[in-house]
């Protein structure tokens, strides 16, 4: 039976990434040898890094001034590394989820941090908005995609440049203008590769500022320097974040992916939306193009393992919602073909016929 893979994280991947993966584990490049048993400073995987850094910059538009680095870690490293490279007073952080609230504390370790906005008490089912940033901070936290609840900035806070995204979950799902941010970073299993490795997109001029002695392995400019190969990069995820990146390209980019991305969402949030058996999440506006969340109307509440049981035998693999907001979630980063979202829509449908 064919399976639709609906997992939030590690998550599915283009056929051309997992397939050239696999050659490349077999016998690397030609050299015949596998790419887990060669040196990374061979030229052969030199050139898989500096081609995997040009594409994140010719893919996402990054302008001069701007550095790309692949790291190990995961995003929630990040969490750490960004107060500590960049947070010398005070910083402001946007709390609209588990991921946003667990930056926020790791943040506090290194300076003051004001949480100029949160949906907790909505369990994260919205966007905050209408807060002011004030000139005093080192820079704004913000996670761009909510992986947990579904829910997505569509519109990004002015903060004078001095923006940091976590776009774990959303990274290449859209078009952004990197210019308004200092640093933008994300663990690569939602929309790029297995876990592993993480990118950071960094702005040179963000560095330097801060008064403390920073250690080599969670300095920016280490990495910077050293062309992300200061140590021993996470070499497997890495050559699979160049064929994914290969794959975008050939998609027509990011504005072609992002096109498609929104027909796909849409076909599933209709789909939730005339159902009478479920309902979505997270408020209308501020609904996640990756992250579908939805439940059943409180009616027909006690049929959700039901469902769980018979869409899984349908081969939709994946679709159980985080504990933290129950029901299901389908999460539909960019490598999700539209046929996967049909069946599910069908499945959907199936089971409420025979209620
Ligand atoms: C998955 C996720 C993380 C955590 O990533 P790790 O690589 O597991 O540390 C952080 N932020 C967001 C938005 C995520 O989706």
């Amino acid at each position: 039976m064919k399976k639709h893979n609906f997992f939030a994280g590690p998550s599915i991947l283009s056929d051309y990434t997992i397939k050239s993966t696999a050659e490349a584990v077999i016998d690397f490049a030609g050299m015949g040898l596998s790419i887990l048993e060669i040196s990374h400073r061979e030229k052969e995987f030199i050139a898989v890094m500096d081609n995997a850094r040009s594409l994140v910059k010719e893919l996402l538009d990054v302008p001069q001034g701007y550095d790309v680095v692949f790291m190990g870690g995961g995003a929630s490293t990040q969490f750490c590394m960004v107060p500590y490279n960049l947070l010398e007073t005070k910083a402001a952080y946007v709390d609209s989820g588990t991921w946003a609230s667990k930056a926020i504390k790791e943040a506090k370790l290194f300076g003051e941090v004001e949480v100029i906005a949160s949906s907790k008490d909505a369990n994260y089912s919205f966007i905050p908005k209408n807060y002011t940033v004030s000139d005093d901070i080192d820079y704004l936290h913000i996670t761009s995609n909510n992986t947990i609840f579904g829910t997505q900035m569509h519109q990004f806070p002015d903060a004078k440049g001095h923006l940091v995204a976590d776009m774990s979950s959303d990274i290449f799902s859209r078009q952004i203008d990197v210019s308004k941010f200092d640093i933008i970073y994300a663990g690569a299993q939602k929309n790029l590769a297995p876990a592993g490795v993480t990118i950071a997109i960094v702005r040179e001029d963000a560095l330097g500022k801060v008064s403390r002695p920073i250690p080599s392995m969670l300095n920016y400019k280490t990495h910077i320097k050293d062309e992300s190969m200061y140590n021993t990069p996470p070499v497997l995820p890495t050559f699979a974040a160049l064929k994914t990146l290969e794959w975008y390209k050939q998609l027509g980019g990011v504005a072609a992916i992002e096109k498609i991305n929104i027909e796909k969402a849409g076909m599933l949030y209709d789909a939730i939306d005339n159902s009478k058996l479920f309902k979505g999440t997270a408020v209308a506006e501020d609904r996640s193009l990756m992250n579908v969340c939805f439940v059943m109307n409180d009616e027909y509440k006690e049929l959700e393992d039901q469902f769980g049981k018979f869409a899984k035998e349908r081969g939709m693999m994946g679709i159980k919602g985080h504990r933290s907001v129950g029901g299901f979630r389908a999460s539909i980063y960019n490598a999700m073909p539209k046929t996967s979202i049909q069946a599910l829509i069908d499945t959907m449908k199936e089971f409420e016929k025979n209620i």
